[in-house]
């Protein structure tokens, strides 16, 4: 029995990411900032009727490496992820489960000039952080499925998102969110040569799925 196996960001894929909302969990008020985006519960709850799939949230959190945020820690980042998971769950809607990186890498600390971070949190290749595969392991590890027994997707609204699913020779789609400076060159590269599909809404991934699912079985 093959698996469809679907990761899903959480930052600007499932919830809100603006500016204000950056660093979700760094301040004690954060649980009124979180917002589903539109159609996320429509688009899960489609996703669900896949005959055997899972879905997973798997989401880089760099903040958390970040001094400046003493309230970001861990498992305050856990927590605004299960918090996430549980308002879907309410809707009606399953997660299976979730997976976050707490890492910062070079190249995300290039961006924070202005940053302290915390040196444990700091790694260049942590295995985790997206596009590395160490989430998607996690998750297939936790589902019970060996990658060549699953049809892997991963959603996200960054190149960084595709480029995970491709990692892995899955499928990725984007839904575009909010571009930051680079991402619309990273993006055209992935076009080029990616098995990549762009989405408006979770809601119209779902489908798109649901059309592959059926033309392979
Ligand atoms: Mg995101
Ligand atoms: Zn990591």
């Amino acid at each position: 029995m093959r698996k469809t196996i679907i990761c899903i960001d959480r930052d600007g894929t499932l919830i809100h990411d603006t500016r204000d909302h950056l660093f979700l969990g760094r301040n004690n008020d954060w649980k009124s900032k979180v917002k589903l985006l539109p159609f996320v519960v429509d688009g899960i709850k489609l996703m669900n009727a896949i005959p055997y799939s899972s879905i997973y949230m798997i989401t880089n959190q760099p903040g958390v490496a970040i001094n400046d945020y003493p309230l970001l820690t861990v498992d305050r980042a856990r927590e605004v992820c299960r918090y996430v998971f549980d308002i879907i769950k309410s809707k009606g809607a399953v997660i299976n489960d979730f997976f976050l990186c707490p890492h910062a890498d070079f190249e995300y600390i290039k961006t924070k000039p202005n940053a302290a971070f915390n040196k444990n949190l700091v790694h260049e290749n942590c295995g985790c952080l997206k596009p590395s595969l160490g989430m998607v392991f996690n998750a297939l590890k936790t589902d019970g499925t060996m990658p060549e027994n699953a049809d892997l997707y991963v959603i996200g609204d960054r190149s960084s998102d595709v480029q995970t699913a491709l990692n892995i020779n899955g499928t990725g789609i984007l839904i575009p969110f909010k571009n930051e400076p680079g991402e619309e060159e990273k993006l055209t590269k992935l076009e080029n040569q990616a098995d990549m599909h762009i989405s408006s809404t979770l809601l119209e991934a779902a489908k798109f799925i649901h059309s592959r699912v059926k033309t392979s079985a």
